[in-house]
């Protein structure tokens, strides 16, 4: 068997073994597999894709080249959610809290932001002294005290999954269902957890642009997961425009207080409380979603969630103070408006835009080890839905200096979409595949 063959074989459609898997996978690991190799493996199973088999034989070679956490000290269900990658994707920082002020342990595995998407851990680091490297156990010790934690991937879960998922960045191999399967289902099976709710966007600022697309992908998330032994559910949700208001990490984490104050943007607010809910319903803690809406929305309504926040920002290191006082987070230099140039409504923001130029404002990075700034991004002044006249505000740009605001104002103003008339509402929650 060679490296070679495995390719050319993939390339041709052929269906491979799991052996053939764990040579590029396995070998890939341990410098065997050069980059060139496993980066033309990757572009063969893009065009070529993988059977549900070969995407289960994937699974279960990435998870074992690394440990998987023994959660077996903390009593009652532990549930994650993950989200396929949005903008403005600040939900986890809602999701987790009210989900564990509901009751559900949520030993949350996040990531950082990467290309037009941002991460939660780079949202949470904003706020001053804030740690998400924790050891194993010191994870499930938060936990345990707090009910919940955020914490990175560390280095022994999954590594075949951030070895390839990093080539996967660079060679446009991203946007393919069983290489996303395998990369998420690797690090969460790693993680010990009882069940997980996933959260897959569709639309403009995602990975699966269309919803078709975006079922799929759900659908072989939930299979695959099931034959682990993970149970699964799945919530398709909107990402055409930027999620809430804000987009840039001590932006977004402002916001996400807010929501957890009550006071946040309706899309944020809905989106979260489905998808604690279906976490909810997945911990055993009510037996259906509408008990558990019930309560998931009093989690959220009493300040029960604000309160865990608050807990988990201490546990973590991080200074408790932001959540009374958000002017603690890192605050740009220089703030510049972005003004209409017309009357009409705006129909749509495009969330891809609205990505790219927060990552250009140095919100989010472009190689693997730039450093961000946590100060930085857009604010939507007009979202969706509003009616502007010229010269009214559509959106606040935080930039370091007015030069880069400046670089960003077109990109800004580009994003929004006019009509003559308002655009029909539609759903945050597109479809919801159990
Ligand atoms: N999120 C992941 O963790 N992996 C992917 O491949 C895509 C989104």
């Amino acid at each position: 068997m060679t490296a070679y063959e495995i390719i050319h074989s993939k390339r041709s459609g052929a269906a491979l073994s799991r052996d053939e898997i764990a040579f590029m996978v396995d070998g890939y690991l341990a410098g065997e597999v050069a980059d060139y190799q496993m980066a033309a493996f990757l572009m063969a199973v893009y065009f070529r894709g993988m059977s549900d088999r070969e995407t289960e034989d994937l699974t279960r070679i990435m998870l074992a080249s690394g440990i998987v956490l023994d959660l077996s000290r903390l009593e009652g269900a532990k549930v994650d959610k993950h989200s396929t990658g949005g903008v403005g994707d600040k939900l986890s920082l809602v999701v987790a809290p009210v989900a564990a002020a509901a009751g559900v342990l949520v030993p949350m595995i996040s990531g950082r932001g990467l290309g037009h998407t941002g991460g939660t851990l780079d949202k949470l680091e904003s706020i001053p002294g804030m740690r998400t490297d924790f050891a194993p156990d010191a994870f499930v010790r938060l936990v345990e005290e707090v009910g919940m934690a955020i914490v990175g991937q560390s280095p022994e879960m999954a590594p075949a999954d951030r070895k390839m998922y990093a080539l996967r960045d660079v060679t446009a191999t991203v946007e393919c269902a069983p290489l996303i399967v395998g990369s998420i289902l690797s690090k969460k099976l790693a993680a010990g957890l009882d069940a997980l709710v996933l959260d897959v966007k569709v639309g403009r600022g995602a990975f699966m642009k269309q919803v078709e697309e975006g079922r799929t992908l759900a659908r072989l998330l939930i299979s695959t997961a099931s034959r682990l032994g993970l149970r699964a559910s799945a919530v398709l949700t909107k990402m055409e425009s930027p999620i809430g208001r804000t987009v840039g990490n001590a932006l977004e984490v402002a916001e996400s207080i807010d929501a957890l104050r009550g006071s946040g943007p309706d899309d944020v607010r809905e989106t979260s409380l489905e998808l604690a809910s279906r976490m909810i319903v997945l911990a055993g803690v009510e037996p259906s979603i509408e008990p558990a809406r019930r309560r998931s929305e009093a989690a959220l309504d009493s300040g029960d969630a604000l309160q865990v926040f608050s807990q988990f920002v201490e546990a973590q290191g991080g200074d408790p103070r932001v959540v009374d006082d958000p002017g603690r987070l890192p605050q740009a230099a220089v703030t510049e408006d972005v003004v209409s140039d017309r009357d009409g409504w705006i129909v749509g923001i495009d969330a891809l835009e609205i990505g790219l130029a927060s990552t250009a404002l140095g919100a989010g990075r472009t190689t693997v080890g730039d450093e961000i700034d946590p100060s930085v991004g857009i604010v939507i002044s007009s979202p969706t839905g509003s009616e502007v006249a010229s010269g009214d505000r559509l959106a606040v740009i935080h930039a370091e200096t007015s030069g880069r605001a400046e670089q960003a104002r077109d990109r800004v103003a580009a994003a929004f979409r006019f009509g003559g008339a308002p655009p029909a509402s539609s759903p945050c929650v597109i479809d919801v595949l159990e």
